[in-house]
Protein backbone atom coordinates (compact mmCIF):
# COMPACT_ATOMS: atom_id res chain seq x y z
CA UNK A 1 0.00 0.00 0.00
CA UNK A 2 1.81 3.27 -1.24
CA UNK A 3 0.44 6.50 0.96
CA UNK A 4 0.03 9.60 -0.58
CA UNK A 5 -0.81 11.38 3.05
CA UNK A 6 2.19 13.18 4.48
CA UNK A 7 1.79 13.57 7.86
CA UNK A 8 2.00 16.87 10.04
CA UNK A 9 1.66 18.71 13.05
CA UNK A 10 1.27 22.62 12.62
CA UNK A 11 3.02 24.08 15.81
CA UNK A 12 2.31 27.75 14.39
CA UNK A 13 0.62 29.25 11.56
CA UNK A 14 2.77 30.79 8.99
CA UNK A 15 2.21 32.34 5.54
CA UNK A 16 4.03 29.14 4.26
CA UNK A 17 4.36 30.38 0.69
CA UNK A 18 6.38 33.52 1.71
CA UNK A 19 9.52 31.86 2.99
CA UNK A 20 12.96 32.11 0.86
CA UNK A 21 14.60 30.08 2.96
CA UNK A 22 13.87 26.29 4.59
CA UNK A 23 16.08 24.60 7.28
CA UNK A 24 14.34 20.96 7.15
CA UNK A 25 15.70 18.89 10.18
CA UNK A 26 15.92 15.77 11.18
CA UNK A 27 14.80 15.14 14.59
CA UNK A 28 16.25 12.35 16.59
CA UNK A 29 19.49 12.52 16.52
CA UNK A 30 19.91 16.22 15.55
CA UNK A 31 17.85 18.05 17.98
CA UNK A 32 17.63 15.37 20.85
CA UNK A 33 20.31 12.70 22.07
CA UNK A 34 18.35 8.97 20.95
CA UNK A 35 21.20 6.58 21.82
CA UNK A 36 18.60 3.60 21.84
CA UNK A 37 16.44 4.81 18.86
CA UNK A 38 12.82 4.96 19.03
CA UNK A 39 12.92 7.74 21.24
CA UNK A 40 9.46 8.87 22.53
CA UNK A 41 9.72 9.69 26.53
CA UNK A 42 8.92 13.71 26.70
CA UNK A 43 9.97 13.88 30.01
CA UNK A 44 13.22 12.88 29.70
CA UNK A 45 14.37 14.94 26.24
CA UNK A 46 18.36 15.70 26.40
CA UNK A 47 18.77 18.06 23.68
CA UNK A 48 21.88 18.37 21.69
CA UNK A 49 23.12 21.90 22.30
CA UNK A 50 25.61 22.35 19.62
CA UNK A 51 23.07 21.68 16.99
CA UNK A 52 20.70 23.97 18.62
CA UNK A 53 23.40 26.92 18.40
CA UNK A 54 23.87 25.77 14.65
CA UNK A 55 19.81 26.11 13.96
CA UNK A 56 19.81 29.67 15.76
CA UNK A 57 22.56 30.69 13.11
CA UNK A 58 20.05 30.07 10.56
CA UNK A 59 17.20 31.95 12.55
CA UNK A 60 19.38 34.54 12.54
CA UNK A 61 19.60 34.55 8.73
CA UNK A 62 15.93 34.27 8.36
CA UNK A 63 15.47 30.74 7.74
CA UNK A 64 12.44 28.83 8.73
CA UNK A 65 12.71 25.87 10.04
CA UNK A 66 10.26 22.80 10.06
CA UNK A 67 11.14 18.91 10.98
CA UNK A 68 11.38 15.75 8.99
CA UNK A 69 11.14 12.50 10.88
CA UNK A 70 10.86 9.13 10.75
CA UNK A 71 8.69 7.50 13.85
CA UNK A 72 8.29 3.49 12.34
CA UNK A 73 7.84 2.93 16.03
CA UNK A 74 4.20 4.28 16.20
CA UNK A 75 3.72 1.22 13.25
CA UNK A 76 5.44 -0.75 15.01
CA UNK A 77 3.32 -0.34 18.33
CA UNK A 78 6.06 0.93 20.51
CA UNK A 79 4.52 4.09 20.77
CA UNK A 80 1.14 6.21 20.22
CA UNK A 81 0.58 8.62 17.74
CA UNK A 82 -0.21 11.05 20.76
CA UNK A 83 3.08 10.03 23.06
CA UNK A 84 4.96 11.19 19.08
CA UNK A 85 2.29 14.51 19.23
CA UNK A 86 2.97 15.23 22.87
CA UNK A 87 6.66 15.19 23.10
CA UNK A 88 6.81 17.30 19.72
CA UNK A 89 4.47 19.82 21.23
CA UNK A 90 7.00 19.81 24.61
CA UNK A 91 9.97 20.31 21.95
CA UNK A 92 8.19 22.78 20.28
CA UNK A 93 7.66 24.67 23.90
CA UNK A 94 11.61 24.58 25.09
CA UNK A 95 12.53 25.41 22.00
CA UNK A 96 10.76 28.31 21.78
CA UNK A 97 12.20 29.32 25.17
CA UNK A 98 15.59 29.48 22.86
CA UNK A 99 13.96 31.87 20.11
CA UNK A 100 13.85 28.71 17.78
CA UNK A 101 10.53 28.27 16.16
CA UNK A 102 9.81 25.61 14.32
CA UNK A 103 6.74 25.71 12.10
CA UNK A 104 5.45 22.21 11.00
CA UNK A 105 7.05 18.93 11.95
CA UNK A 106 6.66 16.16 8.90
CA UNK A 107 6.69 12.49 10.31
CA UNK A 108 6.21 9.16 8.55
CA UNK A 109 4.27 6.60 11.53
CA UNK A 110 4.96 3.54 9.43
CA UNK A 111 6.01 0.15 9.51
CA UNK A 112 8.63 -0.36 6.63
CA UNK A 113 8.20 -3.85 8.06
CA UNK A 114 4.50 -4.02 6.72
CA UNK A 115 4.27 -1.31 4.49
CA UNK A 116 6.00 0.52 1.64
CA UNK A 117 5.32 4.60 1.69
CA UNK A 118 6.92 7.41 0.02
CA UNK A 119 7.95 9.31 3.04
CA UNK A 120 10.23 7.04 4.87
CA UNK A 121 13.39 8.10 4.43
CA UNK A 122 15.41 7.71 2.22
CA UNK A 123 12.55 8.24 0.53
CA UNK A 124 11.85 11.86 -0.73
CA UNK A 125 8.63 12.24 0.31
CA UNK A 126 8.44 14.15 3.42
CA UNK A 127 11.18 16.71 2.11
CA UNK A 128 8.81 17.27 -1.08
CA UNK A 129 6.47 17.94 0.91
CA UNK A 130 7.73 20.70 2.88
CA UNK A 131 9.52 22.10 -0.42
CA UNK A 132 5.74 22.67 -1.97
CA UNK A 133 4.26 23.86 1.38
CA UNK A 134 7.19 26.47 2.38
CA UNK A 135 7.68 27.37 -1.67
CA UNK A 136 11.20 27.95 -0.42
CA UNK A 137 14.02 28.77 -2.61
CA UNK A 138 17.02 27.78 -0.76
CA UNK A 139 16.39 24.71 1.17
CA UNK A 140 18.66 22.58 3.26
CA UNK A 141 18.18 19.23 5.01
CA UNK A 142 20.11 18.91 8.23
CA UNK A 143 20.37 14.67 9.61
CA UNK A 144 22.66 12.52 11.12
CA UNK A 145 21.97 9.15 9.28
CA UNK A 146 23.03 8.05 5.70
CA UNK A 147 19.04 7.72 5.14
CA UNK A 148 19.01 11.63 5.75
CA UNK A 149 21.69 11.98 3.06
CA UNK A 150 20.17 9.85 0.86
CA UNK A 151 16.64 11.37 1.45
CA UNK A 152 18.04 15.00 0.45
CA UNK A 153 20.06 13.55 -2.97
CA UNK A 154 16.31 12.01 -3.84
CA UNK A 155 14.82 15.10 -2.80
CA UNK A 156 17.22 17.14 -4.85
CA UNK A 157 18.50 19.25 -2.05
CA UNK A 158 21.52 20.36 -0.15
CA UNK A 159 22.32 18.26 2.75
CA UNK A 160 24.40 18.80 5.70
CA UNK A 161 25.26 15.64 8.29
CA UNK A 162 26.08 16.31 11.85
MG1 LIG B 1 18.24 10.95 13.10
ZN1 LIG C 1 5.73 6.76 5.66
Amino acid sequence: MIHQKIFYIETKSLPLGGVNKLLILDRDGVINEDKHGYFHDKNNIVYIERNLQLIKEYINQDWAICVATNQSGIGRGMYSQKIFVDLCERMFKDLLKENIVIHRWYFCPHNPEIEVCDCRKPSPGMLLEAINDFKAEEIIFIGDKSSDRDAAMNAGIKFIRV
